[in-house]
């Protein structure tokens, strides 16, 4: 029986804390959420640690997944031809951000029929109605609207702390090494790029947007505002315990995100404060001009 009704895109920079939202939502029944979904095909098989700590290729749950879709190598290949293709910046704009003309492209047809067997196959594995794929990619979102079944979340956070983070090092269990990290440049041309693509998208498609701090002050009343105006078939409604923290659930198979994914118990949500006394004061004077830059450069913009 096809039980999917819905998935849920997280759109967003590194370090807004998607890994944090979608644990959340994953606590609810009837939802799975798959991580960053893409990395299924960006990465290579052995760099894949799903969350259940079990490297992707011994991993039970997707490997049986992938079997009952029909997903050889040849199909995993196939998948990363096609991203590289279309689930680009260009090929949207070289589509006028149009999402009629996207949804019109035999290869985008391709690239998400293909994933849509896997994401049944997971909804008929799981019983889960609900799938949340918190690639975050700002292209994907573009290409996942396309879909009837997709919602959009962008979780948007402020520059300075996602380019500030960026600069910290943190240690990711899954890789058995510290997680990457960029420079300023890089990790505000990432931050710039997934907005800029977010507030497009939300002139073509609804997007229903989240601060990531907003989410940590009061997440039940964030999430609910956000559940009404997604329209999904189902409402999931998370596991919580109080005002702040939530049950995690069993059978969380993600594919990736930021290491608080392998975390087992309850789930306690806090923001995670910029420390700014990880970089010297000549970095924190770039950073917080960089950030003043790409906030007034956003198109529309004039205030976060
Ligand atoms: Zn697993």
């Amino acid at each position: 029986m096809n039980r999917l009704q819905n998935i849920i895109y997280v759109s967003g920079s590194g370090r807004s804390g998607s890994t944090l939202l979608e644990r959340i939502i994953h606590s609810s029944q009837g939802v799975s959420a798959l991580g960053e979904f893409h990395c299924l095909w960006r990465l290579e098989e052995a760099d894949i640690t799903c969350s259940c700590a079990t490297p992707f290729k011994n991993d039970s749950f997707w490997q049986s997944i992938l079997k009952k879709a029909d997903i050889d190598a040849t199909a995993i290949a196939e998948l990363r031809a096609l991203e590289n293709r279309v689930c680009r910046t260009a090929f949207i704009a070289s589509h006028q951000f149009n999402i009629e003309s996207l949804r019109n492209s035999p290869e985008v047809q391709r690239f998400l029929a293909i994933q849509f067997r896997i994401f049944e196959a997971v909804a008929d594995a799981s019983g889960s109605a609900i799938l949340v794929d918190s690639s975050k990619a700002g292209p994907r979102a573009w290409l996942m609207a396309c879909h009837p079944m997709v919602r959009i979340i962008h979780l948007y956070r402020d520059p300075a702390d996602v380019i500030l983070s960026w600069r910290s090092a943190k240690f990711d269990p899954g890789m058995g090494q510290e997680m990457k990290r960029m420079s300023v440049a890089a990790a505000a041309t990432d931050w710039w790029k997934v907005e800029y693509l977010a507030k497009r998208l939300g002139q073509a498609t609804p997007v229903s947007r989240i601060d990531y701090g907003e989410l940590c002050s009061s997440p039940e009343s964030t999430l609910d505002r956000i559940f009404a105006k997604l329209s999904l078939t189902t409402e999931p409604v998370p596991a919580w315990i109080d005002a702040n923290s939530v049950l995690s659930k069993d059978n969380y198979h993600s594919l990736n995100g930021n290491p608080d994914r392998f975390d087992k118990g309850p789930i306690h949500i806090s923001k995670r404060e910029a420390d700014w006394s990880k970089v010297g004061s000549a970095e924190q004077f770039v950073i917080k001009a960089v950030a003043k830059i790409l906030k007034l450069a956003l198109p529309g913009n004039t205030t976060s």
